[in-house]
């Protein structure tokens, strides 16, 4: 195996928490009754309805359009009808406009027929990436169709795919890699033909051996033509999916303070991305499905689900055969960078990628202490902050104050938060300053 590489500053270890569902093959929940769909699934203003109440819509079918600024167009999972046009509840923004969607009972599939995305030229590729709903579904939610247009003043040469899963617990894209193997290498090519570049590496940890062996396999048959795809194993470190730490990882490159990965010449998209693209491209397939962890000692039955988008964590829940007892805490997403949820009405979004329902046992609830400066956040931020000084800003009352500590550098990683003796909760901290702090 080629030597393993990684990010140089900074990083933690936690424990990893993967052996529960990395064995559990994707299976794919049945529908339920009610799917509801939040207008704002990307970075970008949300959705405008395009439907009204009663409509009846079909699989694949649009029903929000954005009219305003960044974004990607909507798409009903199902056959089915409007039951309502309201809002519905979210992990980071309480309550978002939202359409609930009751399924038809004799729903049936669409076919969506096969195209050989070789003969569309790049132009018509990447607007199908976009009228497919694409975004990025491993983070933030980015538009794909923008990301795989980059300034001309930025020319990129190297595509990362990102299939590091550095978080606790999460399985979801080792299982795609297992499982979708071709369809992602395929999706790197399509990408590769969109940016006009010929280089891809595939970013993976090595405590996924078996993906690293299937990728590479896959990605040394599909190379040629024009296209080099190249599996780079990477250290297991915390946070090494982040885009910048995983540009240094595998490129050497440094992207600047506030700059996108552009900037050096790379974009990055993660597997499952990748595998959307290839639908998109290839079949014309809107996203409008995700595959999900759901995993933790709190959950009857651990799984790697394929659910429609829309679907409610309770649904789920009953599905999986319901909650263990000592459950503690529900996290959408991550243990690290994931989102604390105190309702089960919740949907899947694009970017949900995990579920995690904690017991007592797996979660710190210890309150939190006066900071003892010892500067064990200094030596774990992978991006050189203090987010020991951010703090203590924030509970002087002085949160305006915190830009000269890099508070708009911070990516909410967590690595500071999680190796703090006194257990102080930086992140909260640190995105209480964001909302005072004057960008420099
Ligand atoms: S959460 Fe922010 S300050 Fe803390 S380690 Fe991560 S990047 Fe650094
Ligand atoms: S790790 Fe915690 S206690 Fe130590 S310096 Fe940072 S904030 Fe203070």
């Amino acid at each position: 195996m080629k030597p393993l590489l990684t990010f140089t500053k900074g990083g933690v270890h936690p424990p990893e928490f993967k052996a529960q569902t990395a064995g559990l093959g994707i299976e794919v929940m049945p529908v339920p009754q009610e799917l509801q769909l939040i207008l704002g699934q990307h970075i970008g203003a949300p959705c405008t309805p395009t439907v009204g109440k009663r409509d009846e819509v079909k699989e694949g079918g649009i029903i929000g359009e954005v009219t305003k600024g960044l974004g990607v167009p909507l798409h009903s999972p199902v056959d089915g009808k409007i039951k309502d046009i309201g809002t519905s509840t979210h992990p980071l923004r309480m309550s978002v406009p939202s359409i609930t969607i009751s399924v038809a009972e004799d729903a049936s599939a669409p076919v969506y027929e096969k195209q050989d995305w070789h003969n569309i030229d790049k132009a018509e590729l990447l607007k199908k990436v976009h009228a497919a709903g694409v975004i990025g579904v491993g983070g933030a939610g980015f538009p794909t169709h923008v990301k795989l247009n980059p300034p001309s003043s930025s020319p990129v040469d190297t595509l990362l795919l990102n299939g590091a899963e550095c978080e606790p617990y999460i399985t979801a894209d080792h299982r795609q890699m297992l499982e979708n193997t071709e369809d992602i290498i395929e999706g790197a090519k399509i990408i590769l033909k969109i940016l006009g570049i010929s280089k891809c590496y595939i970013g993976i940890e090595s405590n996924k051996p078996d993906a690293i062996e299937k990728m590479s396999a896959a990605a040394q048959a599909g190379s040629g033509n024009g296209y080099t795809i190249e599996v780079q194993p990477l250290q297991v470190k915390y946070p090494q999916g982040s885009e910048k730490q995983l540009i240094e990882a595998i490129t050497g490159r440094k992207v600047p303070a506030m700059a996108l990965p552009s900037a050096v010449g790379v974009v990055v998209q993660n597997v499952a991305t990748a595998k959307a693209v290839y639908d998109a491209a290839v079949f014309g397939k809107p996203l409008y499905e995700k595959v999900v962890t759901i995993a933790g000692k709190g959950i009857k039955r651990p799984a790697n689900l394929l659910v429609k988008v829309g679907t409610r964590i309770g649904d789920i829940v009953d599905y999986l055969g319901g909650l263990q007892p000592g459950l503690t805490k529900v996290i959408m997403g991550g243990p690290m960078m994931g989102f604390a949820i105190s309702s089960l009405e919740v949907p899947v979004t694009k970017t949900t990628s995990a579920l995690l329902f904690l017991t007592e046992d797996e979660v710190d609830t210890r309150p939190h202490s006066q900071c003892i400066r010892c500067g064990w956040c200094l030596d774990a931020c992978p991006m050189g902050l203090e987010p020991k000084e951010i703090g203590i800003f924030v509970e002087a009352g002085k949160a305006e104050d915190t830009a000269p500590f890099g508070v708009f550098d911070c990516f909410e990683c967590g690595s500071c938060a999680y190796v703090c003796p006194a257990k102080r909760p930086l992140v909260q901290f640190i995105r209480m300053a964001k909302m005072k702090a004057k960008r420099p």
